[in-house]
């Protein structure tokens, strides 16, 4: 055997000296070695429905087993359609405007790679989720950063500043990156915003992508409106969801984007050579998933209120400032009062001698300093998990 040497750096792209590996899922890994709770990735760790596990099971029996249509099997499509007339009137034709994906990842990079050119610049909320930057950096764009800041009321929203996201649309702005309900805040953006960003793109001529993964995840009265019901919004906005939240199948890895057809014919293209087509049994399962009833929705929401009402009194009592979601599955905490030098810190010590993995902070911004004093913690978890996670931030309470 010859010795395996390190290639010099020049064998490699130059774009991925731009961004490193996730770290919500390096932290997953490390949840792994230290037999640590996992409340970094977002990921449920109860089971799916079982209509839609049949449905799964159903599709391979009946040998589903090749390639669906590339853009995505017809059954899913129409009920993509089908579910944005019934939730958000929006009228979508299927045949044109649809492209399923290997999850909503896939989307929001074929997305984006199907948009930009080298100089294109994407507007960007920030903490934002951490795939957008290097999705960016990947497609040529530049992303462009605008706050989020933290409520200042106990519980108040995370807010923007209007002349600074007005002032980020001025720079060979191609499109505006929204999450909403929003990782890592849990804010759900408002009408009155949601139409202040479709002023500013009708005004630039600017897209909007518009990531929906959250989309039934809604606590407290709040309401999800997608950008593309607005006026004059339908033929510029791409809409990205997918299976993953809203079933409780991340693994599945089946997304999808909707949008005006000229754009669905090049997101198509992109995703035709990244990955020619999703699982072919899983999008006939999310057809099913798609027709179940009403009453999933509101109790899928029920639930996630209870599991969010469990872990914030809990991380309040071992002394985290939480910033109360109000949709999404996470709680962005402040924890300048616990007597660290920073985020990473914080969780390399929590992962390994406490038990409990989160996400540092730093990895939702572009400046790691800015979100050197928050961790974010996923609340996707059975009660009994969160109850031993509850149990072990007592331990950490008491050794602080
Ligand atoms: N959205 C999830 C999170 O923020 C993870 C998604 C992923 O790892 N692909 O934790």
């Amino acid at each position: 055997m010859t010795q395996a040497f390190p290639l010099p750096k020049q064998h490699l792209s130059d774009k991925v000296e731009h961004f490193t590996e996730s770290v919500i899922r390096e932290m997953t890994r490390r949840a792994m070695q230290y037999g640590a709770i996992n409340l970094a990735q977002g990921f449920p760790d109860f089971a799916a429905p079982a209509e839609i596990k049949k449905a799964a099971q159903d599709a391979i029996a009946a040998d589903v087993n090749q390639y669906a249509i590339t853009w995505g099997a017809k059954d899913l499509r129409n009920a993509i359609a089908r579910q944005l007339k019934v939730w958000q009137g929006i009228e979508v034709d299927p045949e044109r405007e649809v492209v399923v994906c290997c999850g909503s990842t896939e989307a929001m990079i074929a997305t984006l790679l199907a948009i930009c050119n080298k100089g294109d610049e994407v507007v960007v909320f920030e903490p934002f989720y951490e795939n957008y930057g290097p999705d960016s950096i990947l497609s040529g764009a530049k992303p462009r950063f605008v706050s989020l800041r933290p409520p200042q009321a106990p519980r108040g929203e995370w807010n923007f500043d209007e002349q600074e996201l007005r002032e980020a649309f001025q720079h060979h702005t191609k499109a505006i990156i929204l999450n909403t309900p929003n990782n890592p805040t849990g804010k759900v953006f408002s009408r009155k915003e949601l139409e202040l960003i479709r002023d500013l793109c009708l005004e630039y001529n600017v897209l909007a992508i518009t990531d929906e993964i959250y989309e039934h995840i809604l606590y407290d009265g709040a309401e999800h409106i997608s950008i593309a019901s607005l006026d004059g919004m339908r033929d510029r906005t791409i809409t990205i969801n997918g299976l993953s939240k809203t079933y409780s199948v991340t693994g599945w890895r089946v997304g999808w984007a909707v949008a005006p057809s000229t754009v669905t014919n090049a997101i198509r293209k992109v995703h035709d050579f990244l990955t020619v087509g999703a699982p072919a049994p899983l999008q006939e399962a999310g057809a099913a998933a798609l027709g179940l009833p009403p009453a999933y929705y509101k109790d899928l929401a029920e639930k996630y209120r209870a599991r969010r009402d469990h872990l914030i009194p809990a991380l309040e009592k071992a002394g985290f400032h939480c910033y109360l979601p109000r949709g999404a599955y996470y709680v962005m905490t402040d924890i300048s009062g616990l007597g660290f030098n920073n985020d990473v810190e914080f969780a390399t010590y929590l992962v390994q001698d406490i038990g409990i993995a989160c996400v540092p902070g730093s990895s939702f911004y572009k400046h790691p300093k800015d979100g050197s004093q928050q961790v974010r913690f996923a609340f996707c978890k059975k009660p009994e998990t969160l109850d031993e996670a509850a149990e072990r931030l007592q331990k950490f309470r008491a050794h602080l």
